[in-house]
């Protein structure tokens, strides 16, 4: 493994991944195998934040579509995101990593609000800082949060890990013809209204001129690989 070329980096893992392989919920076995890959990210001296998604719990669209309020619905969304970090974050402890719960409301008896110098005092103590409750607004995601937060405590960029190895020009689960772009540019990336990330975080990320990795986290160690710059990814930058 190369030596990372990235200093501090926001690493955005899918709710829906966290449900390891049943449709809901939280597979305690798949967020201990993140935990480890993070704590080996992590020892290569690289500072991490991560944001976690809720889609594995709860999506505002999918439960306002049944009768509640988006923006309730996007609530329970971004609730969901805290219990998906207060269980990573245990399984980052129990590995004797030291990590911070963050969130975007105000939930004392759960966990610390987030604070820009809260993140920042923990990436500098060597913690991982777990970046829940989304933006703490509805109607945005959590690939959004994830740049916003980036772009905040100064990280040289996103790691967005998915199930798929990259951004592809149609969706190759479905289309076989379909092929993954090794680089593309924050405007190509909008043009081209790919499915993987939303179009406010990429246009976030241009206006801040931040670099987005997209790689599958199914591959085991995967988040050192992109640290180091190798591995099968799509770099959206420029
Ligand atoms: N959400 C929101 N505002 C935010 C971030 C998230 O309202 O700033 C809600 C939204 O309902 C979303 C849900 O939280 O569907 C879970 O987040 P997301 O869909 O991004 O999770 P993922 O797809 O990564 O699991």
């Amino acid at each position: 493994m190369g030596e990372p070329i990235y200093r501090r980096v926001v690493v955005k893992l899918s709710g829906e991944y966290f449900a390891g392989p049943q449709s809901y919920g939280i597979d305690q076995s798949t967020i201990d195998r993140v935990a480890g890959d993070l704590i080996a990210a992590r020892g290569l001296g690289v500072e991490i934040a991560v944001v976690v998604g809720g889609g594995n719990i709860f999506r505002g669209v999918e439960v306002s579509a049944r009768g509640v309020s988006r923006p309730t619905g996007d609530t329970m969304g971004m609730l969901a995101t805290v219990m998906n970090c207060l269980a990573l974050g245990e399984a980052l402890q129990r590995h004797g990593q030291k990590a911070r719960t963050l969130s975007s409301f105000v939930m004392p008896q759960v966990c610390e609000l987030y604070t820009r110098a809260a993140a920042q005092q923990t990436l500098g103590e060597g913690g991982i800082a777990l970046l829940a409750g989304g933006t703490g607004n509805p109607f945005f995601t959590t690939d959004t949060t994830a740049v916003l937060r980036a772009a905040e405590i100064g990280a040289d960029a996103v790691l967005k890990a998915t199930n798929v190895d990259g951004v592809y020009s149609a969706d190759p689960k479905r289309d076989p013809k379909a092929t993954r772009f090794e680089r593309l540019t924050h405007s190509e990336a909008l043009a081209g209204g790919y499915k993987v990330m939303d179009a406010t975080a990429f246009a976030l990320a241009r206006e801040t001129s931040l670099p987005i990795i997209v790689f599958s986290i199914a591959e085991p160690g995967s988040i050192g690989t992109v640290l180091g710059g190798a591995g099968r990814a799509t770099v959206v930058a420029g």
